[in-house]
């Protein structure tokens, strides 16, 4: 399968300004074929082929006026943006006739200078690892890395953004063998909650750090005093890099916690079943902002990969389950419940549930059914992990085999 790997890099003024230009060229080619793509749409012209449109906005481009500054950049860089609008193309396509499952998804849009991340990516023939640890980028030069820990096999691809911050990042793709642990006989359901972040059906509950919490709070107070800045005012300016750099630091701490307690639980058990979730639409309603800033999608996401890597099984329970209705003891349905009722006792078994364990426990029962009946979707595998999630590294020698260790 295959993983990312991401490491901050410090690119010098000289190299800042050439991935800055890099940046750009990536932008412009991305938007002229998109561009292109749908001028050929609107006359009611076929679909314009990769290689086709790759002569029109790369090869043909450089030449003329307007554009010429293309070719002061590797053309790698360009062609691989290319290569991610035909992906985003192809996602949306598969999306409309159903051969992608999960959310809806958009088609391409445009890319702009002000986006908070600027990205280029490079296969093979644009970089490569020096000896020294340096990181080379055609035409920007030998980057240097901060490397945290060791690749397991050299990468495929390598991925150079700026975030919100002004920090860079190299994000390496590696393929690698599947890290299959010891078998054991536990099984969890997970219950995402918002009094706590979580409740396990073994009883444990998983509680936000305090730390997370403070500093979700502080963003909270920061992003209220930028909403009552002038617009256009010095003050705004400063404010607004300022809850930048909060965010950034939040959401740092909350993947490092999520990856933390996702690797936690996948150690721990055999299975784990999770509840989907509708995150999109619980969105709207005004618990929006605890369910956002509990980040449940990146978890989930990490729980399912990490079993994929560690040979556990994983299933979503269907979002219709009505987990809070049925007695996970008995079996009796008895009817919804408003959120506030916390414990109840069931009327045919009389047993006393708290509301978050008795979701969980239906989870763990709902679970191991879909699994029984052949029904859980195999483990997403293949492909790397999606962009901003950034995953995991094993510590450790390239090539070795030992479990990681807790919290990695
Ligand atoms: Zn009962």
């Amino acid at each position: 399968m295959q993983l990312r790997y991401n490491f901050r890099v410090y690119p010098s003024a000289g190299q800042r300004g050439a991935l800055s230009k890099a940046f750009g060229c990536a932008r412009v080619v991305f938007n002229d074929g998109l561009r292109a793509r749908q001028e050929a749409h609107a006359a009611g012209l076929p679909y314009i082929k990769d290689a086709d449109l790759q002569k029109q906005v790369v090869t043909a481009a450089k030449r003329t006026e307007g554009r010429e500054w293309l070719g002061e950049v590797s053309s790698v860089v360009l062609v691989q943006s290319l290569r991610d609008l035909h992906t985003a193309y192809r996602n949306f396509f598969n999306s409309v006739s159903g051969k992608r499952k999960g959310p809806k998804v958009a088609p391409p849009r445009f890319k702009s200078k002000h986006d908070n991340r600027q990205a280029i990516r490079l296969t093979v023939n644009g970089f490569s690892l020096r000896s020294d640890g340096r990181l080379y980028i055609a035409k920007v030069g030998d980057l240097y890395v901060r490397w945290s820990r060791q690749l397991p096999a050299a990468p495929t691809s390598v991925t150079v953004t700026k975030d919100a911050s002004n920090r860079y990042w190299a994000s390496f793709v590696v393929d690698t063998e599947r890290d299959v642990l010891p078998e054991l006989d536990t099984e969890v359901g997970i219950d995402l909650g918002l009094t706590y972040f979580a409740v396990l059906s073994d009883g444990r509950k998983i509680e936000s750090p305090k730390f997370l919490r403070r500093a979700e709070k502080k963003l909270g107070r920061m992003q209220r005093s930028l909403s009552r800045k002038e617009k256009g005012s010095k003050n705004r300016a400063k404010a607004r890099a300022k809850v930048a750099r909060q965010h950034a630091k939040v959401g740092d701490r909350r993947r490092d916690w999520h990856h933390k307690e996702s690797t936690r639980v996948i150690r721990e058990n055999q299975a784990v079943y999770v509840e989907d979730l509708l995150v999109s639409g619980l969105g709207r309603t005004r618990l929006a902002k605890s369910v956002h800033d509990a980040g449940w999608a990146q978890f989930l996401t990490m729980l399912e990969y990490k079993a994929a890597l560690y040979g556990r099984t994983f299933a979503k329970v269907g979002r219709a389950f009505p987990s809070s209705q049925v007695c996970s003891v008995c079996g009796l349905r008895d009817g919804p419940k408003p959120l506030h009722i916390r414990e109840w006792t069931c009327g045919k078994c009389a047993t006393i549930h708290n509301r978050d364990h008795n979701a969980s426990r239906n989870v763990l029962l709902e679970g191991r059914r879909i699994v029984a009946a052949g029904r859980a979707e195999t483990p997403n595998a293949c492909g790397a992990p999606v962009r901003r999630a950034y995953m995991p590294a094993r510590r450790g020698e390239a090539g070795t085999h030992r479990a990681p260790r807790r919290g990695q």
